[in-house]
């Protein structure tokens, strides 16, 4: 028996072909699972009860499923899923007037540890499938439909887990989601970001995934930066912008730099003008992303954020502000953890 959502079109060809049966129900059933993204051989109406039943008997399908949902004051849905090892994740919906955003998790857990993240606190128990990867947009889209009756506009990798340490599986979901047979949402509405894997970024330029990315990068400085991301030890500053200009020279396509404001951590002209200094090297824009106070950091305060953001804009690197969402549910950038029997914490 294997997971009928871990073989290709052309796995399923060639088990078809020991059945007897035309090349063209492969399709039919391939359709079935990426495009119309159903969980049972019972649902695939146009396909005989006799193929079904053969199907079941060679295959399964591993779910991720809804355990629990939060939604916010702000509107924004908190997603706990359950995998088929009952293992949990979390997703998160971002309405806004603009964009309807999925934020979706890649690992159970995270092995980077960053000091500021609840999430490093769980560790890592194990990369998600790329079929976990996709039914979180499923679930999602669905839920900003049948809540919001608009589609989403947006996804991105910024929930639990560092995407380009799962790069096999998250560039498979991320061909799922894009390819016009099967989702088919445009690739320039999903965003992969890493806390800074140079390797995994210059991977994603030699496969040419379309995918906006974005670094967070979250200090200027390899010395400020080692303090609060371990991974900045093996890719640093330089590092990383060797990879940074690597992808740039392939796929012609500016970075997002996200960079959390913590007070008195990273919100000084000093490091505003160390920031101005490394992002003037890269096509980029900055996201100053607000933060909610967990344990050693506090957010930097909303002055402070505006002032910084005008020092960039004056030196002219386009910069927004992103506003925290769902704080209340815990949701926001940094918060997505699962307290459970299945992870134990240690805090
Ligand atoms: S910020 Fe991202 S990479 Fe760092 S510990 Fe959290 S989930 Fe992992």
């Amino acid at each position: 028996m294997q997971d009928i959502r871990k073989i290709s079109l052309q796995e399923l060809t060639a088990f078809l072909q020991t059945q007897n049966e035309p090349a063209f129900r492969a399709k039919q059933i391939y359709d079935w699972i990426w495009q119309k993204n159903v969980h049972s051989f019972e649902e695939m109406t146009n396909v005989s009860k006799k193929l079904r039943q053969i199907l079941k008997q060679h295959f399964y399908f591993n779910t991720l499923n809804i355990h629990q949902d939060f939604t916010s004051e702000d509107g924004t849905i908190k997603f706990i899923f359950q995998l088929y090892d009952g293992k949990k994740v979390e997703g998160v919906l971002i309405p806004t007037q603009k964009r309807m955003t999925a934020c979706i998790s890649s690992q159970v857990g995270c092995s980077l540890d960053c000091s500021f993240c609840a999430t490093g606190k769980m560790k890592l128990q194990r990369n998600l499938e790329s079929a976990e990867i996709v039914d979180q947009v499923v679930h999602i889209q669905n839920r900003a439909l049948q809540t919001y009756q608009r589609p989403l506009t947006n996804i991105v990798f910024m929930g639990m887990g560092e995407p380009l340490l799962n790069y096999s599986n998250v560039v498979q979901a991320y061909r799922h989601i894009t390819a016009p047979q099967e989702m088919g949402l445009s690739t320039k509405r999903l965003t992969i970001s890493t806390a800074g894997i140079a390797k995994g970024i210059k991977r994603l330029a030699d496969d040419e995934v379309k995918a906006k990315l974005a670094l967070s990068l979250h200090a200027p400085t390899d010395e400020k930066r080692n303090k609060i991301m371990s991974i900045n030890e093996q890719n640093n500053l330089e590092v990383l912008y060797e990879a940074l200009q690597y992808y740039y020279s392939k796929m012609k396509q500016y970075i997002t730099f996200e960079y959390v404001m913590l007070k008195d951590f990273n919100d000084t002209l000093e490091d505003a003008k160390a920031l101005v200094k490394w992002s003037r090297k890269i096509p980029c824009k900055v996201n100053l992303i607000e933060y909610n106070d967990t344990g050693s950091f506090k957010g930097s305060l909303p002055e402070q954020i505006s002032a910084f953001e005008q020092y960039l804009l004056q030196h002219d690197i386009p910069t927004s502000i992103r506003r925290s969402r769902g704080k209340d549910i815990n949701a926001a950038c940094g918060q997505l953890l699962i307290q459970d029997k299945t992870t134990p914490l240690k805090k």
